[in-house]
């Protein structure tokens, strides 16, 4: 029987593990995947220092794009889904018959499952996405149209759906994007620049990005995707960065605020970038990072209107794969964005990520 490699997570804070497990024959109802591309995401990050709690030994990661290898001719037929398909893998298992469900915002099951929980010592072993070969439930596979690079369409592969979902809550609650002239983005990790990229595609005319601090080449790739200024609080400061906004926006602050830092001292600054009536867009606080203090009188005197957003939905993952289908003038762009390791240079692969030094760390097949 073939061996593969996957990095497991044993305690937190502590190196991953590289282990072998044997291949077997897919269970009914799942397919056997092998690896294409596999992200590292912020909230790993989190996950590896126990923001988020796990049970452990764990194979982490829900970003793996891979080749479908085995499926049972029944699960083929019931979902579309054949044997040397390149498909996405979307962990979330929602009910399907709670209230949220029911409503159509399963991406905020009360009953949220995940497809990579399941414990690596009991087979198929390789639930999640840090492996070289992956078992996921076939009914979580998404088909890429095959005109897409599976390692570009990796890049946002988690981050675009994110962004997209979050669009989707502010479009429900009567937010419109054409009527936006002057947004901000707060953050320039992979949801930030997906939320610059799309922005733009959406036509909105002035896309500002703030960071924390200046990064030369992160920065130099939002220019590149469209940004009209990349701003940063310890260069240009609170004053600094509003003046530059109001100056885009004739006078006024920005129309709509993105917080994708996930920086708990953003919201204060991001509600105090936004003109009476602006709309705060938060899908970038996804662990708890603490608390901070707020003026809610802000919120009331501004009449501000702020929207959370944290999961997405199958029907994002389309979403985003059609975004991606509709842009083609976007691939090379993206594809520069990632830096590639393999499944056993993980624990490099991840201090680079803690170390905010790749714009998107991806795990590919050794070459
Ligand atoms: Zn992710
Ligand atoms: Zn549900």
């Amino acid at each position: 029987m073939r061996k593969v490699r996957a990095a497991v997570l044993t305690a937190t804070n502590r190196p991953f593990e590289i282990q072998e497990f044997e291949l077997t024959n897919p269970p009914e109802g799942m397919a056997k995947i092998r690896l294409i591309a596999s992200g590292i995401c912020g909230t790993d990050v989190h996950i590896y220092k126990g923001k988020i709690p796990v049970n452990m030994p764990a194979i982490i990661g829900h970003e793996f794009i891979g080749e479908v290898e085995a499926l049972s001719a029944s699960d083929s037929k019931q979902y579309g889904i054949q044997a040397g398909d390149r498909v996405i893998v979307d962990i979330a298992c929602p009910c399907g018959h709670c209230r949220l469900c029911r409503a159509g915002d399963d991406a905020n099951c009360v009953h949220m499952g995940v497809t990579n929980g399941g414990d690596p010592a009991i087979a198929p072993h390789l639930y999640g996405g840090y492996a070289e070969y992956n078992y996921s439930p076939v009914k979580n596979l998404i088909k890429i149209p095959s005109e897409l690079n599976p390692v570009m369409v990796d890049v946002f592969a988690c981050a675009g759906p994110t962004v997209l979902h979050a669009f989707q809550l502010a479009e429900k609650a009567g937010c419109k994007l054409r009527e936006i002239s002057t947004a901000v983005i707060q953050g320039l990790g992979p949801v930030g620049m997906f939320a610059l990229l799309y922005l733009k595609a959406m036509g909105v005319p002035n896309v500002i990005a703030v960071t924390g601090s200046r990064k030369e080449e992160r920065d130099q790739y939002a220019r590149q995707l469209g940004a009209a200024a990349v701003l940063s609080m310890a260069d240009d400061g609170q004053e600094g960065i509003l003046a530059v906004i109001e100056r885009y926006n004739d006078g006024l602050a920005a129309d709509l605020v993105f917080e994708s830092s996930g920086n708990p001292r953003a919201v204060p600054q991001g509600l105090g970038m936004l003109r009476n009536r602006g709309v705060y867009l938060i899908p970038g606080q996804y662990s708890n990072s603490g608390a901070v203090e707020i003026e809610p009188q802000k919120i009331t005197f501004n009449a501000l209107h702020l929207i959370g957003s944290s999961q997405y939905a199958v029907e994002d993952v389309k979403a985003y794969l059609q975004f991606l289908q509709n842009n083609p003038q976007l691939y090379a762009a993206i594809d520069r964005l990632h830096t590639d390791y393999s499944v056993p240079q993980i624990n490099e692969a991840f201090q680079a990520v803690q170390a905010g030094k790749n714009i998107k760390t991806l795990l590919v097949p050794e070459r």
